[in-house]
């Protein structure tokens, strides 16, 4: 038997969730499968029939879907996607938890953290690193950064989606983490489809190859807590490895993509750091030297001019 108190206090876990891609379903369904008192608003309205038939409430508006919960979490493709949606309903911002895990860049999270402030609403920014599927199972996780005691709060409503790694007040920080992991996620991709372009040229499958680049990539985090301290150090003996051989190897690797006609773009990409760095005296440095350079600003193509909110 619910006693008045378990009544009570299921009735109080109510959330929004406002976008309903792939990422906003699986969180709402997430909530539901744990008893949450959901409420949905997207844009296309069609989105939400399956969670109505799992339980969510539709609200009519974006107002609507405000006025549910105190925690709102928003899953946008990007934050002007979320001024799009909020900004028609800025009056119903006050007292809410705003909770947004759509993509930006840091200092469009700390703009936006000013921006709810402004309308009475407390912002926690998250980065979310899991794929739909992963939403709510074991082996996922978030960074979240924002005000302490907001995140405390709603620390157990959140870790129904995934598990909760709080980074700190700042509300850049949670997308400074979660940008600078998709930064290492998206580059590695694209080396490895390179190196499967490479070898399908030399008739090797995918299949194929998957223990080998498995294996490289099984090594890295060896060779990342190797060469961390003497990063933070500020050290760059080139005792184990040679600016100069890296600098051939990728070399070897450019040619090689030559011969086998396919797209030369990112090896060549690689190859010019490379040649960078030798040109700035560090041929006889580990290629761990090559971060002094990747913090300047160097820049092939620089993002267009900014849009409403500084955004870009
Ligand atoms: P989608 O881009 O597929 O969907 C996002 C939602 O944003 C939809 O509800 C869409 O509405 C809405 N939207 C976009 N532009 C506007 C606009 N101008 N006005 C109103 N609504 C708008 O994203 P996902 O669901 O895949 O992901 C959501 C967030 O999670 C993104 O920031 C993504 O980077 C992040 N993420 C996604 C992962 C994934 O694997 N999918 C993994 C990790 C993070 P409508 O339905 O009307 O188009």
């Amino acid at each position: 038997m619910v006693d008045a108190q378990e009544a009570e206090e299921a009735v109080a876990q109510a959330v929004t969730v406002i976008g309903l891609g792939p990422m906003g379903r699986a969180m709402a369904s997430a909530f539901l499968g744990r008893g949450y008192r959901v409420t949905v608003w997207n844009r296309t309205a069609g989105k939400a029939d399956e969670l109505a038939a799992e339980g969510a409430a539709l609200a009519a508006t974006v107002h609507d879907a405000l006025a549910a919960s105190e925690l709102v979490v928003l899953s946008l493709t990007d934050h002007h996607a979320m001024y799009a949606v909020l900004e028609p309903a800025t009056e119903a911002l006050s007292g809410r938890v705003l909770v947004n895990l759509s993509s930006h860049t840091p200092q469009s999270a700390r703009d936006a953290s000013r921006w709810a402030s402004a309308h009475g609403a407390a912002y926690l920014t998250g980065g979310v690193l899991a794929s739909p599927p992963g939403i709510g199972r074991p082996g996922s996780s978030a960074f979240y950064s924002g005000p302490e005691a907001t995140f405390a709060t709603h620390r157990e409503a959140l870790e129904v989606l995934t598990a909760t790694d709080y980074r700190g007040a700042d509300p850049g920080l949670a997308a400074l983490y979660y940008q600078a992991v998709t930064d290492l996620f998206w580059t590695t991709v694209l080396g490895w489809l390179h190196a499967l372009a490479l070898a399908e040229a030399h008739g090797v499958a995918a299949g194929e190859l998957l223990p080998s680049a498995s294996s490289v990539l099984a090594g890295m985090p060896e060779f990342l807590a190797f060469y961390t301290p003497r990063i933070e150090a500020g050290e760059h003996a080139g005792d184990i490895d040679r600016l100069a051989m890296g600098a051939a190897s990728a070399g070897h690797v450019l040619q090689t993509a030559r011969d086998a006609g396919v797209d030369t773009s990112l090896p060549n990409a690689v190859l010019e750091i490379f040649r960078r760095g030798t040109a700035a005296g560090h041929a006889g440095d580990s290629v761990t030297s090559l971060i002094e350079l990747l913090k300047g600003p160097a820049e092939v193509a620089g993002p267009g001019p900014g849009s409403k909110h500084g955004l870009r």
